[in-house]
């Protein structure tokens, strides 16, 4: 049985309207808990937000959705479900991959259509390899699932499992790329199961083989895409709530917690002053270390994520070859990884991903118009060019942006162009991200499970912890797990998968 904070547990406020704190809320409301939801911004969403422009509806953050049966289990927890409340279309290909050698591969999440595309790209060979791979993938995954990212750890001794010599015995604790390259041996296709490590912010020369199951998500599982874009989940998260119960105060920011002992009683905002018996807080983690009082100690010097440049655009053209998601690689791999995480340079030959989600939902866009959304990963500002640097920067490299996006093949961009919007590390800065990166501490061994910053603080009774900052980690799936995570914490609920052991796939029978 893990921890659970003391006393009672009425009325929890929960600081944030992100995916974290909303997949808590819900999971709270479920077990009886009277819920207020404190969040700065004018709705919900928070880094899942979008943009109004010139007619244009932009997602500003996620654009690939995955295991959207962890989100339903937040709507189940008041008796709903997602698929009533959101429209979500399934993406085939989940992800196009064209190489600096102008060859293009689909990834398709369907076993067969998959292998065959294999075979057309690699041959005989690898279509072999990547049968043996995707069942490596899926044995991953049904290890790690129950104990290590739908669970709460008090020590790493909770670890010892046999799931975790489960783990062990496929390789987890190996590195990434190495263990793709056992079954794979074309080296573009090896990037199409590796290139995930990005999202948990190491190279998948350094990240463990454990954060593969990434690439389960992406590659086997299945990509979705809501309809009215990815804003529409938090939104629909959010009203869920509220018709649970749910009071949410938007465009509050939450200056100090009021606290008698070890005890935080009061959430205080410019505006009023909300008692309470205890408290989810989701902002970046410096933040609720500053509500808090206290940073805990940790032995190693936290490292943040890489970056982000995102461009958005409308355009009055498309470029037929641009499927939903595209990843665009350069003809360089390691060397990119290096200058995103230890020489803080700008990628020299860069490896992007571009959405173009009016492809899924023309609605998106004025009739007749096109989204593009161009992200670009960049060193974080620890290591790279700070947030001043980017005010210069950030012309230029929109420039030469635009000129590699001409060159690989969306010819006449520039022209095209209706309405624009560049996000850059002085933006992730401003909206008060540390290292100027929105992708949280990097996951590191050492910043992985146990080790990673814990949902629960010292020296507070009352408070937990929720979002990307904590446990499990970044992305979609896992800030929606730590919200579960965070409740259970609450309750004393045991955080437990629907998916129990040898059970199918997560919607297995959605899928194609
Ligand atoms: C550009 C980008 C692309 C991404 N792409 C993907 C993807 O394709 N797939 C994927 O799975 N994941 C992706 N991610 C990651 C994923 O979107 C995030 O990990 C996740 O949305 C973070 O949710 P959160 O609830 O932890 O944090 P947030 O969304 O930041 O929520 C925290 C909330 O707290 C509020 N807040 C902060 N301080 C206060 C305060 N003092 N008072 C009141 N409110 C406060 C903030 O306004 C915010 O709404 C992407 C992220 C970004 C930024």
């Amino acid at each position: 049985m893990t921890r659970t904070i003391a006393g009672p547990t009425d009325h929890v406020v929960v600081v944030g309207a992100g995916l974290a704190g909303l997949a808590t809320t819900l999971h709270l409301l479920g077990a009886g808990r009277r819920v207020t939801v404190v969040e700065r911004g004018p709705g919900p969403g928070g880094r899942a937000g979008q943009m109004l422009r010139g007619g244009y509806r932009i997602d500003t953050g996620p654009t690939v959705l995955t295991m959207p049966d962890i989100a339903d289990e937040a709507f189940a927890a008041v008796g709903e479900s997602l698929r009533a409340r959101v429209d979500l279309i399934p993406l085939h290909p989940a992800y196009r991959a064209r190489f600096a050698d102008d060859s293009t591969l689909d990834v398709h999440t369907d076993a067969e259509t998959m292998e065959a595309e294999v075979e057309r790209f690699a041959g005989p060979a690898d279509a072999a390899g990547y049968r043996k791979l995707r069942q490596w993938l899926e044995q991953l995954y049904h290890a790690e699932r129950r104990r290590f990212l739908d669970a709460n750890f008090d020590s790493p001794l909770h670890l010892l499992t046999p799931d975790l010599a489960r783990l062990a015995a496929l390789g987890g604790f190996g590195r990434w790329d190495a263990r793709v390259a056992r079954h794979l041996r074309d080296e573009r296709l090896r990037r199409v199961f590796c290139f995930q490590a990005l999202y948990a912010g190491v190279p998948p020369a350094r990240a463990l083989a454990a954060y593969a199951v990434i690439a389960y998500m992406d590659t086997v599982a299945g990509v979705y895409f809501p309809r009215g874009g990815m804003h529409a989940l938090p939104t629909a998260l959010a009203d869920a709530a509220a018709t649970a119960g749910a009071t949410f105060h938007y465009g509050q920011e939450v200056t100090h917690l009021e606290r008698a002992g070890e005890r935080v009683t009061a959430v205080v905002t410019e505006r009023q002053r909300i008692a309470c018996d205890a408290v989810v807080l989701t902002p970046d983690l410096p933040v609720t270390y500053r509500l808090l009082g206290r940073t805990p100690r940790r032995p190693v010097r936290t490292r943040h994520s890489p970056s982000a440049v995102l461009w958005h655009a409308g355009c009055d053209r498309t470029w037929p070859e641009l499927a939903h998601h595209t990843l665009s690689f350069g003809r360089a791999w390691r060397r990119t990884f290096h200058e995103l995480t230890r020489t803080g340079e700008l990628m020299s030959d860069p490896s992007l991903l571009i959405t173009r989600p009016t492809a899924t939902d023309p609605s998106l866009a004025p009739p007749g118009r096109h989204l593009h959304y161009v992200l670009a990963p960049c060193p974080n500002t620890d290591i790279g060019p700070s947030a001043t640097d980017w005010h210069d920067l950030a012309p230029r490299y929109r420039e030469s942006l635009l000129r590699e996006l001409d060159r690989r093949g969306l010819s006449g961009i520039a022209a095209a162009v209706e309405e624009e919007c560049l996000v850059t590390p002085a933006d992730w800065t401003a909206q008060g991200h540390a290292a100027g990166t929105p992708f949280a501490t990097a996951h590191t061994f050492a910043q992985t499970g146990p080790f990673r910053p814990r949902n629960l603080v010292r020296g507070t009774a009352n408070a937990v912890l929720a979002g990307c900052g904590t446990t499990p980690g970044v992305g979609v799936p896992p800030v929606l797990l730590s919200g579960k995570l965070a409740a259970a914490r609450i309750t004393g609920t045991r955080p437990r998968a629907r998916l129990g052991r040898g059970s199918r796939p997560p919607l297995a029978g959605a899928l194609p």
